[in-house]
C-alpha cells in the first residue's frame, strides 16, 4: 500500500506532513513520489496568502476524476485550509474528499484507515501505534539520508496580529511535553538526523501555557545533552519573548546555533501598531543589540510585509532605511494579502495597488541582496565549520553542500569516495555570493581561473 503527501507552506506544515507519513509508515504504507500510484493521497495545505489557497483548491479539483475512477483510493485534506474546526463547509464543497484533518492532527486519517480493517487487525495496529507513540518513523528513502529535520514544540498562537490567519486556523498555543520532544528527537538521531530545528509560531513562548512548566531554555539544555545530535536551531521567535536567559542559553550551549529568526514585519511604529505586533522599532532594535552583544556574528533573519493597508511611501522608506541600518542576514518579504476573518481584512481597506506592492517587494529584495552580499564577503578566506547535508548530482556531480552554524549555504567539492553526509567539516571559503559560498577542504589545492576566480577542484 502506498501513500503520497503533497505539502504546501511553512516548515510547520513540512513537519506535520512528516508526522502523517510516520503514522502511515507504522501502519505498513510506503511513500511514493507519484500521487497517481498512491492508495492514500494527503494534501497538506496553506492559506497564509490567497495564491496558496488557490493552488490547493486547483490540485484538489484535479484529483476528482482520479478518485471517481478509483473510489477505493483515500483522499485526505489537511492543514490550514481545514483549520482547527475541521471539515464542516469543506465537506460540502469537496464531496470527493474522504478525510479532513486539522493542522498537526494525523488521527482522523489513521482512524479512517483502521476502520477499513478487520477488528483483529485494528487491535494489532493500535497496539503497534501505541508502542511506537513517540517514535517518528522516517520513510525508507529518508532513513540515514536526512541530516536535518523540523520538530514542532508548540502548536497554535495566542497573539492576534491583525493581518494573520494562523490563530484562527491553528488555534490557541499548546506546548508539547518536553519528554515527548526529547524522545522524538532521539528517534530522529537514531535514523541519521544530526540537526533539528524546533518549531513554533512563537517558539520562544514554549511552555508559557503550562503553569511552572519548562521553557525554551530548559528544552535547549535537555536537547544539548542528547548524544549524536550535532546542532539545534529554533524558529520562529517573537521579539517580546527573547529573554536575556534565552539569549545567554543560545550563546553558551555548544550545540545551539547562533541563528535567530525574529520577524519585525514593518519599519514604522504606526504600521506596527495597526498590525498589533506589540513592540516598537526602538524595542526591536534594542533586541538586535542584545543579540549582537552576546553573538556578534549571529545570523539574524526577519520578515517584512510590504503594502499593509495605508502604508505611505515615507513609511515604506522607513522600512528600507531600517534594513540598511541594521543589516540583517535574511529578510523574508511578502506583499500584504487580506485573509478572510482577519481584523485587517475586516476593518482596513486593501488600498496599496498590486503593482505598487510589487515595486516595494522588489525594492526590499534589492536592498537585502546588497546587504547579504556584503555580510557574506566577510567570510572570504576564513575557515568555517559546516554540517554536510547532501551531495549534488547532475552538472554538479561530486559537489557537497552544507551549512555553517550561522545558516550560510556552503558548497565544496571532493571526488574521493568519502561520504561526507552528516559530518561536520572545516572548509576554507574561497568565493562568496549573496545566496551561497564555495570553499576548499584542508589540503585541497587552490585552482585559480584566468579571471582570478578560485575554482572548485571538480574533474572537468
Ligand atoms: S505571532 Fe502574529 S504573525 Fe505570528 S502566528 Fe501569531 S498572530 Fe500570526
Amino acid at each position: 500500500m502506498k501513500y503520497h503527501i503533497w505539502t504546501a507552506g511553512c516548515q510547520m506544515n513540512v513537519a506535520d506532513s512528516q508526522r502523517v507519513g510516520s503514522e502511515l509508515e507504522k501502519l505498513g504504507y510506503r511513500s511514493t513520489s507519484n500521487y497517481r500510484n498512491a492508495d492514500v493521497i494527503v494534501l497538506n495545505t496553506c492559506v497564509v496568502r490567497q495564491s496558496a489557497e488557490d493552488k490547493a483548491t486547483g490540485f484538489l479539483w484535479s484529483l476528482k476524476p482520479i478518485k471517481e475512477a478509483k473510489p477505493d483510493k483515500v483522499l485526505a485534506l489537511m492543514g490550514c485550509m481545514v483549520g482547527v474546526r475541521g471539515g464542516g463547509k469543506l465537506a460540502k464543497a469537496f464531496p470527493h474528499v474522504d478525510v479532513f484533518m486539522p493542522p498537526s492532527e494525523p488521527a482522523p486519517l489513521v482512524d479512517f484507515l483502521l476502520a477499513r480493517e478487520s477488528e483483529q487487525q485494528q487491535l494489532e495496529q493500535r497496539h503497534k501505534l501505541q508502542d511506537e507513540e513517540f517514535l517518528l518513523r522516517l520513510p525508507l528513502h529518508e532513513k540515514n539520508n536526512l541530516i536535518t529535520a523540523h520538530v514542532p514544540v508548540i502548536y497554535g498562537c495566542n497573539h492576534v496580529c491583525t493581518f494573520c490567519i494562523i490563530p484562527s486556523r491553528r488555534g490557541q498555543e499548546r506546548s508539547r511535553p518536553i519528554g515527548e520532544i526529547a524522545a522524538e528527537v532521539r528517534s530522529l538521531v537514531d535514523q541519521g538526523v544530526r540537526e533539528v530545528t524546533l518549531l513554533g509560531q512563537i517558539v520562544d513562548r514554549y511552555g508559557f501555557d503550562v503553569p511552572d512548566g519548562p521553557r525554551l531554555p530548559d528544552l535547549l539544555r535537555v536537547l544539548n545533552n542528547l548524544d549524536g545530535l550535532e546542532r539545534i536551531r529554533f524558529l520562529t521567535s517573537h521579539p517580546n519573548y527573547m529573554s536575556d536567559e534565552l539569549l545567554d542559553t543560545v550563546a553558551s550551549l555548544p550545540k545551539v546555533c547562533e541563528h535567530i529568526e525574529v520577524p519585525n514585519q514593518a519599519g514604522d511604529d504606526d504600521i506596527l501598531r495597526q498590525m498589533k505586533r506589540e513592540y516598537t522599532m526602538a524595542e526591536y532594535e534594542a533586541l538586535i543589540g542584545r543579540i549582537r552583544a552576546r553573538m556578534p556574528e549571529a545570523c539574524i533573519a526577519t520578515d517584512i510585509i510590504v503594502g499593509f493597508p495605508g502604508e505611505t511611501e515615507s513609511q515604506f522608506q522607513a522600512t528600507l532605511d531600517w534594513l540598511e541600518r541594521l543589516k540583517l542576514d535574511v529578510c523574508h518579504v511578502a506583499m500584504y494579502s487580506p485573509r478572510p476573518g482577519t481584523v485587517s481584512a475586516k476593518l482596513l481597506p486593501d488600498d496599496v495597488p498590486p503593482e505598487e506592492k510589487k515595486r516595494r517587494l522588489d525594492a526590499v529584495n534589492q536592498v537585502q541582496e546588497k546587504i547579504v552580499a556584503e555580510i557574506n564577503s566577510r567570510y572570504l578566506d576564513r575557515t568555517v565549520e559546516i554540517l554536510v547535508e547532501d551531495k549534488q548530482g547532475g552538472r554538479w556531480e561530486g559537489r557537497w553542500k552544507g551549512r555553517t552554524r550561522t545558516n550560510k549555504l556552503v558548497f565544496f567539492a571532493d571526488d574521493s569516495d568519502t561520504n561526507w553526509q552528516g559530518q561536520r567539516v572545516n572548509v576554507q571559503i574561497t568565493w562568496t555570493g549573496p545566496w551561497s559560498m564555495r570553499g576548499l577542504l584542508p589540503g585541497q589545492p587552490k585552482v585559480v581561473s584566468e579571471n582570478g576566480q578560485v575554482l572548485l577542484p571538480l574533474k572537468a
